[in-house]
């Protein structure tokens, strides 16, 4: 175990560029972070070349041990990780936020490490025995986002390990000291070369998917990214998980309780304060209840504290940086000046210190308007009326992305048939946004393809081998 101090030391530069963190709740500097070029990553991809022929050829079990001991080494630091993921990325440390965050990391690493994948029998007929082999890819490079830079890092390298590749980490430019610290834990128990972080910004991890001994892309962040990878990748054919943008809608119908379920829909809205890929943004509430969970949303929103994340009393923090600030504050103004009710919040202090923006709730608004068909990625919530529940779903179904969605119903088996009739990777009954290592995720349309976690998730980070006799 290390200290906040020793830890944040570990991992700042002694030499070479460097580029400034500062806590978005409060402007104070964090940290340094290296910047690095791309001779830099060039020498963390030849190390995890040459560091992948040997973890490749250990046991699955052996694997297995040194990725559960360093699922231990984040449990021992996880309180320093965790008042380190606060200041970088803003989160509190309490609620489903920073000490949440790391709390997973662990947890999702050791599900990775413990999933079994066998070889798959597909023929056994007396003439033909053919099987499908899972084998490692060799290098695999992991390029995240800013919302929650350790568990999707976690994410993505835990299954690459387990299946015997080495991996080379491209962390979001706004959040690299989490990514840095968490890769540092990890390395407290793996074998030198095998996980390196190399911090830039888009250019680096352009060059990182063109790169010709990177074998497969595990790529989390925006669709507009996601398809400049695409492109940048076809040189080299190379395999790609992408999991995009998302715009999740839910459905409400006219059979639920809005006191029971609005606390659920609160924290489907607004974990992380918002920035979460499959968080529900678009609320569509049926206009028999409509009023009613109008009220219960605003009651429980209400009571939900706002702030800097190493106060242990508030459960929401700010927006990660002004970029994003100002995306949120433009779909709230657009949806105001449309006529559409604001419930609470939709007024951000002007002489503030630190990107806050207010706990929002929007009613009364259409569904053409900005603040619903674009991705908000805040803390802000239009709720649309509707009237039958077909009206409800062509509406949910209307854009380009597809990553999860909710049905909330006292009817589970009605709820059920909603479900299967939404576009959506993922559809949740009276809870939105629970992930869980056993169960894929992934989305669909322009929100991506590839699934990670549980079994899925292992093949995703290999390629299939026939062998066929
Ligand atoms: P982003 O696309 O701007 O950046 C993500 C990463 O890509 C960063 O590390 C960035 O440096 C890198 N990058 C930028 N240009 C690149 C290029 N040309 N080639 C390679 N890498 C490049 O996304 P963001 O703003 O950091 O994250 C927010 C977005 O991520 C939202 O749209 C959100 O919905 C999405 N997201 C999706 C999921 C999911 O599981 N589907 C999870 C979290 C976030």
């Amino acid at each position: 175990m290390e200290t906040y101090d020793a830890l944040l030391d570990s991992i700042t530069p002694a030499s070479g560029p460097t580029r400034t963190i500062k806590d978005p709740a409060t402007g104070e500097t964090v940290g340094q972070a290296p910047a690095h070029s791309v001779a830099d990553l060039e020498a963390a991809i030849s190390a995890a070349a040459a560091a992948q022929p040997a973890w490749a050829a250990l046991s699955h079990e052996a694997r297995t041990e040194m990725l559960l001991k360093a699922a231990e080494a984040i449990d021992r630091s996880a309180e320093e990780l965790a008042i380190l993921l606060s200041r970088e990325q803003g989160k509190p440390l309490n609620g489903p936020n920073a000490r949440f965050e790391v709390g997973a990391c662990s947890a999702w690493l050791r599900a990775a490490a413990t999933t079994v994948l066998e070889p798959e029998t597909v023929a056994d007929d007396g003439e033909t025995f053919a099987q499908v082999h899972y084998r490692p890819i060799g290098v695999v490079g992991a390029i995240g986002p800013w919302n929650w830079p350790m568990m999707i890092t976690i994410w993505q390298i835990a299954p690459a390990l387990r299946m015997g590749n080495a991996v080379v980490v491209k962390p979001s430019e706004y959040t690299p000291l989490s990514v840095l610290a968490l890769v540092h834990v990890l390395n407290q128990e793996l074998p030198d070369g095998l996980l390196t972080a190399v911090c830039g910004d888009g250019e680096v991890g352009s060059r990182m998917v063109e790169h010709e001994a990177i074998g497969k892309i595990m790529f989390t962040g925006s669709t507009a990214t996601g398809k400049a990878i695409i492109k940048s990748s076809a040189d080299s054919i190379k395999r790609l998980t992408l999991e995009l943008g998302g715009n999740d809608a839910g459905i409400v119908l006219p059979d639920a309780d809005p006191k029971a379920i609005a606390e659920g829909l609160f924290w489907g809205a607004f974990i992380n304060t918002g920035q979460t890929c499959a968080a529900l943004k678009r609320l569509y509430v049926h206009e028999d209840i409509y009023d009613e969970v109008c009220e219960a949303l605003t009651a429980v929103a209400e009571a939900m504290p706002m702030g800097v994340g190493l106060d242990e009393a508030n459960v929401l923090g700010p927006l990660q940086n002004k970029a994003q600030f100002d995306i949120v504050a433009r779909l709230v103004d657009a949806a105001k000046e449309s006529g559409a009710r604001v419930l609470i919040g939709g007024n951000p202090d002007a002489d503030q210190v630190g990107y806050f923006y207010p706990t929002t709730l929007i009613a009364d608004v259409d569904n053409k308007n900005p603040l619903v068909a674009e991705e908000q990625f805040g803390p802000a919530l239009p709720i649309i009326r509707y009237s039958t529940v077909d009206e409800a779903i062509a509406m949910a179904n209307d854009l380009e992305v597809g990553l999860g969605a909710s049905v909330w119903s006292s009817d589970v088996d009605a709820a059920r048939k909603v479900a299967s009739r939404i576009e959506a990777g993922t559809v949740w009954i009276n809870k939105h946004g629970a992930v869980d290592p056993r169960v894929p995720f992934g989305g669909i349309k322009q929100s991506g393809y590839g699934l990670e976690f549980g079994v899925e998730g292992l093949k995703g980070v290999a390629v299939p081998q026939v062998i066929n006799g």
